[in-house]
């Protein structure tokens, strides 16, 4: 495998060689007219790392393993090569027969699906190309509708496609170019037989491209298995969380963190912050309960799991993305691959049990180059799982006193440190207060307001 190691940060729009004065645009990639005027449409001016990595190789028909996790742009990365290779043999014929299933992405999840699809159709736009999702927990009628009429793109969750493939309504046999989106994810969830399977009916000259937050041995196993001589594309560090992403550890007994979450968005709210944050939770019936009590303290809360048909998790996400939403409460099923841009502030109201989908969590902000806040409550019987978290990141996170929950919340709301309208919005970790590189969590429960007022520098304001 060639290797090709860009940048150790993931985060989008970063000039990847301060050597070279001139960024790269898109252009150099000799995309056609018709995807650049599609690309200018969006408002993307420079290609990403991903992008410059496996850009030209996709191009050039190579087999890729791109290590990106969602929000650095990878979709583009391999959708608008695809668009590109395809556009020759596009027709513009109403025919379904004119219009064969040449390129097919799979995703492990149906928001993922959908996400990819609405990149495709934006891309794609200009061109006879035609786009087509498929996933499972919706009506098949009007997805078969549509494949007969004939889809150049087929995106498409594993399940649902077996599905298709069973009633004859997609037919594989002219896939060029595969690629597997968040492997990772799709090898987590149990997917591997079905991929063998509609990997199998693929034909074998094809291009395939590989996506993946990790490379774990598995993943290069999957590689190995059905990738040719892949180059090998990292920009981000494995397991790493974007630099662009403050992340605060605050210890709190569990029967506070309701109160702490509350005391965070009104101090938020009060400092000029967008409302909007993401609450990570683990259970089904926790993220509920919890979305309904913050509905109670008249917050615009909801709730985003597994239990919720596809229907109300994609208006639900569809009131999040217009601001009709302001804490979208989530499980981490619900909520991977989510694509919600300059996503604020991501609030895990526990640690999750598997420490990468902490990284996965705190994803969800820092994306597109914004700076976010990854904010964590965390009590004692927690303290394994924050250590495991604190392993993989190869880093300590700050931990800093809980707001204090025993006050009247109204009578302070600008003192709490990591929401403070700063000059250049970054924590100051030089402040002695904060126990930045200590490994030892501050201790819970209510902090004595001059000892942290102190510390702050007088930056408290009356
Ligand atoms: P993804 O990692 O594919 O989920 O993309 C994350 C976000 O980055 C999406 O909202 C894209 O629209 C956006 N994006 C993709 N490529 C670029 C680019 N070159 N410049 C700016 N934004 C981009």
């Amino acid at each position: 495998m060639s290797d090709i190691n860009l940048t150790s940060s993931p985060d989008l729009g970063v000039d990847t060689d301060s050597s070279e004065s001139t960024p790269i645009t898109f252009a150099q990639f000799q995309f056609s007219s018709l995807i650049l005027r599609a690309i200018e449409e969006q408002g993307y001016k420079n290609p990403t790392p991903i992008q410059l990595g496996a850009i030209p190789h996709a191009l050039a028909g190579k087999d890729v393993m791109g290590a990106a996790q969602t929000g650095t742009g990878k979709t583009a990365a391999f959708i608008l090569p695809i668009i590109e290779r395809i556009l020759p043999l596009a027709s513009s014929s109403s025919s379904p027969a004119k219009h064969p299933i040449r390129a097919l992405v799979l995703t492990p999840t149906r928001e993922l699906s959908d996400q990819v699809a609405e990149n495709a159709f934006k891309y794609s736009k200009y061109t006879p190309i035609k786009t087509a999702v498929v996933f499972g927990g919706v009506d098949i009628h009007p997805q078969i509708q549509q494949l007969r009429a004939g889809v150049e793109i087929l995106i498409a969750t594993p399940g649902r496609l077996l599905d298709h493939i069973g009633q004859k309504t997609a037919n594989l046999s002219q896939v060029q170019i595969l690629v597997l989106d968040e492997a990772d994810r799709m090898l987590d969830m149990g997917f591997l037989p079905d991929l063998q399977r509609i990997i199998s009916l693929i034909p074998a000259s094809r291009q395939t491209l590989l996506f993946s937050a990790t490379f774990s041995p598995e993943i290069r196993k999957l590689a190995q298995s059905y990738l040719r001589d892949p180059i090998t594309v990292e920009v981000a560090r494995q397991n790493a969380a974007a630099d662009l992403v403050r992340q605060i550890v605050h210890m709190v007994p569990s029967n506070q963190k309701q109160r702490a979450i509350l005391k965070v968005l009104s101090s938020r709210a009060k400092n000029g912050k967008t409302p909007q944050c993401i609450i990570f939770t683990n259970s089904r019936i926790g993220c509920s309960k919890l979305a309904r009590a913050l509905e109670q303290e008249g917050i615009k809360a909801a709730a985003i799991h597994g239990d919720k048909s596809q229907l109300e998790r994609m208006n639900i996400l569809d009131g999040f993305k217009k601001g009709e939403i302001d804490a979208l409460v989530a499980t981490d099923v619900a909520a991977r691959g989510l694509d919600i841009p300059n996503m604020p502030c991501v609030i895990n109201h526990e640690l999750p049990y598997n420490a990468e989908d902490y990284v996965h969590r705190i994803g969800r902000t820092g994306r597109a180059g914004a700076t976010g806040d990854a904010i964590a409550f965390v009590d004692d019987s927690e303290l394994r799982l924050l250590a495991d978290i604190e392993k993989l990141m190869k880093r300590t996170l700050i931990k800093l006193p809980v707001p204090e929950l025993g006050n009247d919340p109204a009578s302070d709301p600008f003192f709490y440190l990591p929401y403070q309208a700063g000059s250049d919005g970054q924590v100051d970790k030089t402040k002695p207060s904060i126990a930045a590189s200590s490994s030892t969590p501050v201790n819970t429960g209510i902090t004595k307001r001059p000892g942290l007022g102190a510390l702050l520098g007088g930056a408290k304001k009356n």
